[in-house]
Protein backbone atom coordinates (compact mmCIF):
# COMPACT_ATOMS: atom_id res chain seq x y z
CA UNK A 1 0.00 0.00 0.00
CA UNK A 2 0.68 3.66 -0.59
CA UNK A 3 2.73 5.03 2.71
CA UNK A 4 2.50 9.19 1.71
CA UNK A 5 -0.07 10.80 -0.53
CA UNK A 6 1.06 11.62 -4.06
CA UNK A 7 0.04 15.77 -5.49
CA UNK A 8 0.84 16.65 -9.21
CA UNK A 9 0.22 19.88 -10.51
CA UNK A 10 -0.67 21.44 -13.95
CA UNK A 11 -1.60 24.53 -15.40
CA UNK A 12 -3.50 25.00 -18.73
CA UNK A 13 -5.41 21.88 -19.58
CA UNK A 14 -5.53 21.82 -23.81
CA UNK A 15 -6.32 19.11 -25.96
CA UNK A 16 -3.54 20.48 -28.46
CA UNK A 17 -0.52 21.49 -27.86
CA UNK A 18 -0.54 24.06 -31.04
CA UNK A 19 -1.04 26.72 -29.80
CA UNK A 20 2.49 28.41 -28.91
CA UNK A 21 0.99 30.84 -25.90
CA UNK A 22 0.80 27.67 -24.11
CA UNK A 23 5.07 28.44 -23.00
CA UNK A 24 5.15 24.68 -22.22
CA UNK A 25 3.08 24.61 -19.44
CA UNK A 26 0.05 23.10 -20.95
CA UNK A 27 -1.48 19.57 -20.53
CA UNK A 28 -4.24 17.18 -22.76
CA UNK A 29 -6.83 16.16 -20.70
CA UNK A 30 -6.42 13.03 -21.72
CA UNK A 31 -3.13 12.98 -20.02
CA UNK A 32 -4.61 14.11 -17.17
CA UNK A 33 -7.56 11.47 -17.17
CA UNK A 34 -4.92 9.41 -17.65
CA UNK A 35 -2.63 9.90 -14.04
CA UNK A 36 -5.73 9.98 -12.19
CA UNK A 37 -6.20 6.02 -13.60
CA UNK A 38 -2.40 5.44 -12.77
CA UNK A 39 -3.20 7.19 -9.31
CA UNK A 40 -6.47 4.93 -8.89
CA UNK A 41 -5.36 1.79 -10.43
CA UNK A 42 -2.29 1.31 -7.67
CA UNK A 43 -5.21 2.19 -5.13
CA UNK A 44 -5.22 5.75 -4.48
CA UNK A 45 -8.24 7.98 -4.10
CA UNK A 46 -8.37 11.30 -5.82
CA UNK A 47 -9.79 13.97 -3.53
CA UNK A 48 -8.92 17.59 -2.84
CA UNK A 49 -6.23 18.99 -1.64
CA UNK A 50 -7.44 19.84 2.01
CA UNK A 51 -9.07 16.31 1.96
CA UNK A 52 -5.79 14.68 1.25
CA UNK A 53 -3.35 16.50 3.95
CA UNK A 54 -6.24 16.74 6.83
CA UNK A 55 -7.38 13.34 6.55
CA UNK A 56 -3.41 12.22 6.81
CA UNK A 57 -4.75 9.49 4.81
CA UNK A 58 -1.73 7.89 2.80
CA UNK A 59 -4.22 6.39 -0.14
CA UNK A 60 -4.94 9.67 -1.02
CA UNK A 61 -4.25 11.70 -3.75
CA UNK A 62 -4.57 14.98 -5.50
CA UNK A 63 -4.40 16.36 -8.50
CA UNK A 64 -3.99 20.43 -8.77
CA UNK A 65 -3.94 23.54 -11.38
CA UNK A 66 -2.16 26.82 -10.97
CA UNK A 67 -2.73 30.11 -11.85
CA UNK A 68 -6.58 29.66 -12.56
CA UNK A 69 -7.42 28.66 -16.37
CA UNK A 70 -10.47 28.72 -17.79
CA UNK A 71 -9.25 25.80 -19.52
CA UNK A 72 -9.37 24.07 -17.03
CA UNK A 73 -12.89 24.44 -16.37
CA UNK A 74 -13.82 23.69 -19.94
CA UNK A 75 -11.63 20.35 -20.07
CA UNK A 76 -10.32 18.98 -17.18
CA UNK A 77 -13.76 19.56 -15.01
CA UNK A 78 -15.35 17.58 -17.93
CA UNK A 79 -12.55 14.42 -18.14
CA UNK A 80 -11.87 14.19 -14.31
CA UNK A 81 -15.81 14.14 -13.64
CA UNK A 82 -16.07 10.99 -16.15
CA UNK A 83 -14.43 9.00 -13.70
CA UNK A 84 -15.67 10.51 -10.73
CA UNK A 85 -12.25 12.56 -9.52
CA UNK A 86 -12.01 16.38 -8.71
CA UNK A 87 -9.25 18.48 -8.72
CA UNK A 88 -7.46 21.44 -6.95
CA UNK A 89 -7.49 24.86 -8.53
CA UNK A 90 -5.60 27.68 -7.29
CA UNK A 91 -6.69 31.02 -8.11
CA UNK A 92 -4.48 34.06 -8.48
CA UNK A 93 -7.42 36.61 -6.54
CA UNK A 94 -6.55 39.90 -8.45
CA UNK A 95 -6.41 38.48 -11.76
CA UNK A 96 -9.88 36.84 -11.23
CA UNK A 97 -11.93 36.95 -14.86
CA UNK A 98 -8.82 38.62 -16.75
CA UNK A 99 -8.15 38.07 -19.91
CA UNK A 100 -4.54 36.78 -19.49
CA UNK A 101 -2.06 36.46 -16.71
CA UNK A 102 -0.78 40.13 -16.42
CA UNK A 103 2.29 38.58 -14.55
CA UNK A 104 3.31 36.98 -17.84
CA UNK A 105 1.82 40.45 -19.59
CA UNK A 106 -0.40 38.04 -21.76
CA UNK A 107 -3.39 40.07 -23.24
CA UNK A 108 -4.00 37.30 -26.22
CA UNK A 109 -7.30 36.59 -24.56
CA UNK A 110 -6.20 32.61 -25.36
CA UNK A 111 -5.16 32.36 -21.77
CA UNK A 112 -8.13 33.64 -20.13
CA UNK A 113 -8.36 33.33 -16.35
CA UNK A 114 -11.95 31.89 -14.76
CA UNK A 115 -14.54 34.97 -13.71
CA UNK A 116 -15.69 34.68 -10.37
CA UNK A 117 -18.88 33.15 -11.76
CA UNK A 118 -17.06 30.08 -13.24
CA UNK A 119 -15.21 29.54 -10.09
CA UNK A 120 -18.38 28.98 -8.37
CA UNK A 121 -19.55 27.18 -10.74
CA UNK A 122 -16.43 24.81 -10.27
CA UNK A 123 -16.07 25.08 -6.47
CA UNK A 124 -20.08 23.76 -6.75
CA UNK A 125 -18.73 20.32 -8.55
CA UNK A 126 -16.83 19.37 -6.05
CA UNK A 127 -13.43 21.15 -6.63
CA UNK A 128 -11.47 22.79 -4.26
CA UNK A 129 -10.56 26.57 -5.05
CA UNK A 130 -7.32 27.64 -2.99
CA UNK A 131 -5.50 30.74 -3.40
CA UNK A 132 -2.37 31.30 -5.15
CA UNK A 133 -2.25 35.07 -3.77
CA UNK A 134 -3.27 38.39 -4.49
CA UNK A 135 -0.78 38.74 -7.08
CA UNK A 136 1.69 36.17 -8.51
CA UNK A 137 5.17 37.57 -7.06
CA UNK A 138 7.81 35.80 -5.42
CA UNK A 139 7.00 36.14 -2.02
CA UNK A 140 10.66 35.73 -0.20
CA UNK A 141 11.34 38.92 -2.02
CA UNK A 142 8.77 41.16 -0.27
CA UNK A 143 8.31 42.74 3.06
CA UNK A 144 6.62 40.84 5.92
CA UNK A 145 4.06 42.62 5.73
CA UNK A 146 3.57 43.03 1.81
CA UNK A 147 3.79 39.07 2.26
CA UNK A 148 1.09 39.16 4.65
CA UNK A 149 -1.24 41.02 2.77
CA UNK A 150 -1.01 38.45 -0.39
CA UNK A 151 -1.80 35.45 1.63
CA UNK A 152 -4.80 37.57 3.69
CA UNK A 153 -6.35 39.51 0.88
CA UNK A 154 -6.63 36.62 -1.42
CA UNK A 155 -7.92 34.48 0.96
CA UNK A 156 -10.87 36.70 2.16
CA UNK A 157 -11.53 37.69 -1.79
CA UNK A 158 -11.90 34.01 -2.46
CA UNK A 159 -13.98 33.39 0.92
CA UNK A 160 -16.37 36.39 0.09
CA UNK A 161 -16.30 34.94 -3.47
CA UNK A 162 -17.25 31.22 -2.70
CA UNK A 163 -18.86 32.24 0.90
CA UNK A 164 -17.04 29.58 2.51
CA UNK A 165 -13.41 28.37 3.42
CA UNK A 166 -10.23 28.54 1.70
CA UNK A 167 -7.54 26.45 3.33
CA UNK A 168 -5.12 25.62 0.78
CA UNK A 169 -2.16 27.94 -0.55
CA UNK A 170 -0.13 27.69 -3.60
CA UNK A 171 3.34 30.03 -3.70
CA UNK A 172 3.60 31.82 -7.05
CA UNK A 173 6.39 30.25 -8.82
CA UNK A 174 6.71 27.42 -6.25
CA UNK A 175 8.77 30.01 -3.59
CA UNK A 176 8.56 30.54 -0.13
CA UNK A 177 10.74 30.99 3.27
CA UNK A 178 10.45 30.36 6.48
CA UNK A 179 8.57 33.70 7.29
CA UNK A 180 6.21 32.82 3.91
CA UNK A 181 4.72 29.57 6.34
CA UNK A 182 4.74 31.17 9.45
CA UNK A 183 2.37 33.55 7.69
CA UNK A 184 0.54 30.71 6.18
CA UNK A 185 -0.36 29.42 9.23
CA UNK A 186 -0.77 32.18 11.06
CA UNK A 187 -3.76 33.35 8.80
CA UNK A 188 -5.46 30.25 9.09
CA UNK A 189 -4.48 27.81 5.92
CA UNK A 190 -4.40 24.49 6.94
CA UNK A 191 -2.16 23.57 3.75
CA UNK A 192 0.47 24.71 1.21
CA UNK A 193 2.16 23.52 -2.08
CA UNK A 194 5.14 24.39 -4.03
CA UNK A 195 6.09 23.37 -7.33
CA UNK A 196 10.06 23.15 -6.27
CA UNK A 197 11.65 19.25 -6.08
CA UNK A 198 12.67 19.46 -2.94
CA UNK A 199 12.37 20.56 0.74
CA UNK A 200 9.45 20.70 2.65
CA UNK A 201 10.97 17.85 5.67
CA UNK A 202 7.20 16.87 5.77
CA UNK A 203 5.44 20.07 6.98
CA UNK A 204 2.08 20.80 5.57
CA UNK A 205 3.12 24.36 4.28
CA UNK A 206 5.50 23.44 1.97
CA UNK A 207 3.90 19.97 0.78
CA UNK A 208 6.09 18.80 -2.98
CA UNK A 209 3.95 18.29 -5.85
CA UNK A 210 5.18 16.56 -9.05
CA UNK A 211 5.20 18.19 -12.02
CA UNK A 212 2.92 16.17 -14.30
CA UNK A 213 2.26 18.46 -17.47
CA UNK A 214 3.60 18.12 -20.84
CA UNK A 215 2.87 16.78 -24.27
CA UNK A 216 4.25 14.11 -26.91
CA UNK A 217 7.78 13.04 -25.16
CA UNK A 218 7.28 14.95 -22.47
CA UNK A 219 4.36 13.78 -21.77
CA UNK A 220 5.61 9.96 -22.01
CA UNK A 221 8.31 10.96 -19.49
CA UNK A 222 5.54 12.57 -17.05
CA UNK A 223 4.23 9.17 -17.43
CA UNK A 224 7.21 6.98 -16.44
CA UNK A 225 7.81 9.88 -13.18
CA UNK A 226 4.62 9.14 -11.99
CA UNK A 227 5.00 5.57 -12.09
CA UNK A 228 8.30 5.47 -10.82
CA UNK A 229 6.53 7.92 -7.26
CA UNK A 230 3.66 5.41 -7.03
CA UNK A 231 6.48 2.74 -7.20
CA UNK A 232 8.80 4.45 -4.65
CA UNK A 233 5.78 4.91 -2.16
CA UNK A 234 4.74 1.14 -2.58
CA UNK A 235 8.45 -0.51 -1.45
CA UNK A 236 10.03 2.74 0.25
CA UNK A 237 6.88 4.21 2.06
ZN1 LIG B 1 1.55 30.39 -10.87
Amino acid sequence: MSARPILGYYHQVRPEQSDPELNGLGVAPQSVVGHARMLMKAGYRLRTVSETVAGGDANCAALTFDDGYADNLEYALPALAEIGAVGTIYVVASEIGRNGPSWMADTSGRNRLLTAAELSELSATGWEIGSHCNTHQRLPTLSEKDQREELRVSKERLEDLLAGPVRSLSYPYGSYSEITVRLAEELGYDNAVTTARRGGNGSRYAIVRLSLGGYGFRAVKQNTKLGLAIARRRWLG
